[in-house]
């Protein structure tokens, strides 16, 4: 034996001591995406970590006990004799897993160079594993106090210095506790296992459905329709399909219409694009203003349509960058700029008006956008 004296941590208790911070944090994590996302989402995330821990859980115990001999009274491997002694796990031992949560949250937010949403990721991913290691530990101290109990021995962790930087697996050691192994007289093992694979397909099946029913999905008339009316308008389709090099669907929203998906939504909009679906949404007010235009409208640019011309031509640019681009707001917000321009035209604006519009967007309209769309260099 070494003259250093070597401590032990209950295996057991060390699960007992992780597994609430852990719920604790994925409930905060969940609580940072609130104002960027729907409850369904909020919830979606920490229950689909939670039960891909349970699941590493149950691997792991599986593991350990095929390492030490499983219940029925068949000799366990105790290893050889060892002096124990045994101490309780340390806050910052307890807290390390959230520690790395919280690293690995802050890399997803700036490897996604923070966009849209740099609160939405990071707490959605630190929810997600928060609620990964509770999972993990909720099933290690279930699996591991079935073991015992029906083995009468007691798993200890070898407690060793700068174990987070080590990759060798950890000593453990199975002491005998004097007590007769009993029987588990039910199985949480198994209704955990259960939950973690019924839960998230319910949860799933629940998000499809509330999806289905989604304002904007709706089937609406086709045509050369005014703006009051939700439509599906085929020459805004041309516009936007151009610009993105795909067939493109654009849908105009009459304002009640608006007002219930902007409430479905959470929050005030001009427009939005599904990237997967290839479909454009976009408001009363700016699908008013392209109509205008393809009508021959030209407002001057120092009144207030003519501020929603600029506005409503760089919008429609935008979304369709999102098709082209993907998420980033400020890579979307540049590809409408650039082509503000060449969308008048497409719409029939004359050159002269077209660059105007364009221009006015990059000195007046622009500055007063939100950050997020300011980031991109054009
Ligand atoms: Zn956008």
């Amino acid at each position: 034996m070494n003259a250093e004296a070597i401590t032990w941590v209950e295996l057991r208790a060390r699960c007992r001591r992780r597994w609430l911070p852990a719920i604790a944090a994925a409930v905060l994590g969940g609580a940072l995406t609130l104002g960027a996302t729907g409850i369904t989402w909020l919830v979606a995330f920490p229950t689909v970590g939670f039960s891909l821990g349970l699941l590493l859980g149950a691997a792991a115990g599986a593991r350990l006990q095929s390492q030490f001999g499983t219940a029925g009274g068949r000799e366990a491997h105790l290893g050889e004799e060892l002096e124990i002694r045994v101490t309780p796990p340390t806050v910052p031992e307890s807290l390390l897993p959230l520690v790395v949560a919280a690293g690995v949250a802050l890399l997803v937010a700036v490897l996604g160079h923070g966009n849209p949403h740099p609160v939405l990721y990071a707490g959605a991913v630190f929810s997600a594993f928060a609620a990964a290691i509770a999972g993990l530990d909720v099933m290690g101290a279930v699996v591991v106090s079935r073991w015992e109990s029906s083995t009468g021995v007691r798993l200890y962790a070898q407690r060793r210095r700068r174990a987070w930087a080590s990759s060798a697996p950890p000593v453990l050691a199975a002491v005998p506790t004097g007590l007769a192994p009993r029987r588990p007289r039910w199985h949480l093992t198994w209704a955990l296992l259960l939950a973690a694979i019924v839960v998230p397909a319910a949860w799933t099946a629940a998000l499809a459905t509330a999806r289905s029913n989604d304002p904007w999905l709706r089937s609406l008339p086709a045509g050369a329709l005014p703006a009051t009316t939700s439509h599906v308008d085929p020459e805004l389709g041309r516009v936007a399909s151009a610009l993105v090099g795909r067939p493109v669907q654009v849908r105009c929203w009459s304002p009640s219409d608006w007002a219930s998906i902007e409430r479905a939504q959470g929050r005030v909009i001009s427009g939005f694009a599904e990237i997967a679906a290839g479909r454009i949404h976009l408001s009363p007010e700016v699908c008013g203003s392209l109509i205008d235009l393809e009508h021959g409208f030209e407002p001057a640019l120092d009144t207030q349509a003519g501020d929603r011309m600029s506005f409503a031509v760089t919008a429609i640019g935008h979304e369709a960058g999102h098709l082209r681009l993907g998420r980033n707001e400020a890579q979307a917000e540049c590809f409408g700029l650039t082509r503000a321009d060449r969308t008048a035209t497409l719409l029939g604006a004359d050159a002269a008006y077209a660059y105007s519009l364009q221009l006015y967007y990059r000195e007046r309209i622009l500055p007063r956008r939100a950050a997020t769309y300011r980031g991109g260099k054009c």
